[in-house]
């Protein structure tokens, strides 16, 4: 069974009168353990097709199964308990919280898995180490580089032990040996054997996951298994 499967998903944005169609009839499944990337220029709906998968926005066509677990028409309750549960979430603009320290940025999802708050703290402790950050975890995130602030979120999506992570543009803010960085440790994560989609327009950082899905103006155009370019030769 697919992790991730989806059939001829639509999504179209409502503006007034006007309807912008993004995504044109996908259909891709990922089995677990598979490292994707997502290319395409600007527009061409990486985003959008990430959000949908993430549960953050829904498509208007298609359906969508994720971990055998049909994902359609769940209420707000119901789609916040599953995207804790299953799905681990970096962005470009890694979205820490400024006033809390990295081992509470880490900790707060696992606040709203209501785990008891000495567990949640070791296990803050615990992904930090994993992502090389022991020694800043009461240090706030303005006191942290790019690469640091990125890897604070990527240990505050384990931290969760999703099913799937979804990162979107996780090295758009980096320059490149920090994003080499970051593709290492995404790297390492994937070889554990975890399920990880990664969208980027820069082909060097498509090139470090295992298969490469190219969409174009809201269709998939490629969609082909790769030799997978190991970041840490860069780092
Ligand atoms: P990408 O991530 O590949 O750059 P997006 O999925 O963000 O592309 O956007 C695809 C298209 O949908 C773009 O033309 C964008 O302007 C439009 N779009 C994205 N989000 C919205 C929205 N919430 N409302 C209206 N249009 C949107
Ligand atoms: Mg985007």
């Amino acid at each position: 069974m697919a992790m991730i499967e989806i059939k001829d998903l639509h999504k179209s944005y409502q503006m007034g009168s006007n309807s912008l169609h993004v995504l044109k009839g996908i259909n891709f499944s990922v089995e677990a353990g598979e490292l994707v990337a997502i290319m395409g220029s600007s527009g061409s709906g990486k985003s959008t097709l990430l959000n949908i998968l993430g549960m953050l926005d829904e498509a208007n066509e298609g359906s969508y199964v994720l971990d055998g677990v049909p994902i359609k028409n769940l209420n707000e309750t119901k789609a916040a308990q599953y995207r804790n549960k299953f799905l681990g979430f970096i962005f470009q603009s890694f979205n820490l919280i400024n006033y809390k320290s990295a081992a509470e940025n880490v900790a707060l999802p696992l606040y709203y898995q209501r785990m008891p708050r000495k567990e949640r703290q070791e296990k803050a402790i615990k992904y930090l180490e994993q992502v090389g950050l022991k020694e800043w975890a009461t240090h706030l995130p303005s006191e942290l580089s790019g690469g640091q602030k990125q890897r604070v979120a990527i240990a505050r999506a384990m931290a969760a032990e999703p099913k799937v992570l979804l990162a979107d543009e996780p090295t758009g803010a980096l320059d490149s040996k920090t994003s080499y960085e970051v593709m290492d440790l995404i790297q390492k994560i994937n070889d554990a054997g975890n399920t990880i989609l990664v969208v980027t327009h820069e082909p060097d950082i498509a090139d470090m996951c295992k298969r490469i899905v190219h969409l174009k103006d809201g269709v998939i155009v490629e969609d082909k298994k790769v030799k997978q370019v190991r970041a840490a030769q860069y780092v």
